[in-house]
This record gives C-alpha cells, sequence and structure tokens, in this order.
C-alpha cells in the first residue's frame, strides 16, 4: 500500500528451502489459500505466483464463509494510510 511501510525478517537462507505464501479472508480470518514454492528469485518468481492467485476465483474463494477475497485490491472500507 502507497505510503506504508513493511518489514520483513528472514533466517539463513538454505537452497532448496520453501517458502509459502498465504491469503487470509478479510471477512472472517480464515486461511484462503497457500502457495508453497522453492523461489529462487523474488522479482521474477512472485509476480505470477500472485498473478495466478488474482486470476483464480476459486481459490480466492474462503471455504469458510464463501467470501470473496479481492485479490490484489483492498476490500471496501479497509483502513487506507
Ligand atoms: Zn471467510
Amino acid at each position: 500500500m502507497p505510503g506504508s511501510l513493511g518489514l520483513v525478517v528472514e533466517g539463513t537462507r538454505h537452497a532448496g528451502d520453501i517458502d509459502g505464501f498465504e491469503w487470509y479472508c478479510f471477512a472472517c480470518g480464515a486461511l484462503v489459500h497457500r502457495v508453497e514454492v522453492a523461489l529462487t528469485n523474488i522479482v521474477s518468481d512472485l509476480p505470477p505466483l500472485f498473478a495466478a492467485f488474482q486470476a483464480d476465483r476459486d481459490a480466492r474463494t474462503c471455504r469458510e464463509c464463501g467470501a470473496l477475497h479481492p485479490g490484489k485490491e483492498s476490500p471496501p472500507g479497509w483502513v487506507r494510510l
């Protein structure tokens, strides 16, 4: 989000390490989707991963409450910094 700050803390990486990416439901907080990949380059490997989630309506649908995760966009009423 423009104007916000993020903090990433990483341990020492080893070849073949698996990274997990999870999306959570804005409505109920349940895990909506998880992807595990062996990243080699975050600049080239991450955008397709996020694009696939954003394009997959089924993957963005919460199994707990049925809410549709907005993908890249913030849900209506979400905090704006
Ligand atoms: Zn939900």
